[in-house]
């Protein structure tokens, strides 16, 4: 870069003034009496800067400036629920920063609207946010510019485009998906053929997108929430159906479970977790739809997972769980010795519990990560 265009950028950088965190530390909108709730840690992260003389470019500073910026920028500016625009990059920020994103990626999140839709240009996000962030920032907003409408010609370049950002940087991806799930969470707020375009969209790429990533945490409510607006006579009869059989099948959940517990302990097995979780809606839809059965003939609508400290003990915990209950044939699967293509790793098997099917993950600390968050 020549020494004039690096003056000449540097003219450009954005002042942001100090935020003085209010007493209840609850901001308020200006154009609105609207109190926007920030995250504790993105909370902390402002406090800290505030309070510290050092303003450099530490990881943390970059956050609070990108907060900052996208604050600023957005004023003024509303969603469609008519709440601050702002509530937005904070959630996308907040939910990169629940998978484990870096600095960079969060800094991205908070800014990924700025370019699109405030006075803020790629040169200002270059300039006051380094080269990373412009990068994540305009890859987020090209894709941005991509609608998949249907199963076309046109659909098949929309992905290839959505395949050569990736390849370009994944982190690009993992922005765009966050902003998906905020937006998808907030869809109520759209007329129903947006909505409806917006829930297909979201099925048929972005989760199997977040699949492909192995970010199972923003999978399997991208095709809740999906479900929610594409079936919706469906997910409400789901809903309550699991809702009437809950305490029943919470009740025998927790026999199984503590039954389990108490051979893991007594086989000598150290260091290990387990838990009862609820299948998530969509998973059970699919599964009646694929094996064309009702409600009630699907009973693994739960499912325990065991996490172990390593490799080794999840097959002695493995060991165990077919001890205490009797296997299913052909429902054991270890994926440990033969991952998915996407990184997962973990032993699934489905016993008969009390009564009823259930089925069993077993997996390390490490592998559940992956399995949650991603690579
Ligand atoms: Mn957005």
């Amino acid at each position: 870069m020549s020494e004039a265009s690096a003056n000449s950028k540097e003219r450009k950088e954005i002042k942001v003034s100090t935020i003085i965190l209010p007493e209840n530390k609850n901001f308020e909108s200006e154009t609105l009496k609207y109190e926007i709730k920030i995250p504790n840690w993105l909370l902390e992260n402002i406090e800290n800067f505030e309070l510290s003389n050092n303003k450099n470019d530490s990881n943390q500073n970059l956050i609070v400036k990108a907060f900052k910026v996208a604050y600023e920028a957005h004023n003024g500016q509303l969603r469609a629920s008519g709440e601050p625009y702002i509530i937005h990059p904070i959630a996308v920020a907040d939910l990169l920063k629940e998978i484990g994103a870096s600095s960079s990626v969060i800094a991205a999140g908070l800014l990924h609207d700025v370019v699109e839709d405030t006075r803020i240009d790629l040169s200002d996000i270059e300039v006051n946010f380094g080269l990373e962030v412009k990068v994540l920032v305009e890859g987020v907003t090209k894709l941005g510019g991509i609608h998949f409408n249907n199963r076309t010609e046109a659909q098949a370049e929309n992905l290839r485009k959505m395949f050569l950002a990736m390849a370009s940087d994944i982190r690009v991806v993992l922005v765009k998906l966050a902003d998906r799930l905020h937006n998808m969470r907030t869809i109520q707020w759209l007329n129903q053929e947006r909505q409806e375009r917006i829930a297909r969209e979201t099925r048929e790429i972005y989760a199997p997108l977040a699949n492909r990533l192995g970010i199972n945490r923003f999978k399997w409510e991208l095709e809740d929430l999906a479900f929610k607006f594409l079936e919706p006579e469906e997910y409400k009869n789901l809903k309550e159906q699991i809702a009437v059989k809950r305490s029943d099948r919470e009740k025998r959940l927790t026999v199984t479970l503590d039954l389990m517990k108490e051979n893991l302990v007594s086989s000598g097995l150290k260091n290990f977790e387990i838990t009862g979780r609820p299948k998530h809606l969509y998973g059970i839809w699919s599964k009646m739809e694929r094996q064309q059965k009702q409600f009630s003939e699907i009973y693994d609508v739960a499912a325990l997972r065991i996490i172990v400290s390593n490799s080794d003990s999840c097959y002695k915990a493995l060991a165990v769980v077919h001890d205490t209950f009797k296997p299913i044939p052909g429902r054991f699967k270890d994926y440990i010795g033969l991952p998915k293509p996407n990184g997962y790793q973990s032993l699934h098997t489905s016993v008969i519990g009390k009564h009823r099917p259930v089925e069993v993950q077993i997996r390390t600390t490490s592998m559940h990560q992956i399995a949650e968050f991603g690579i």
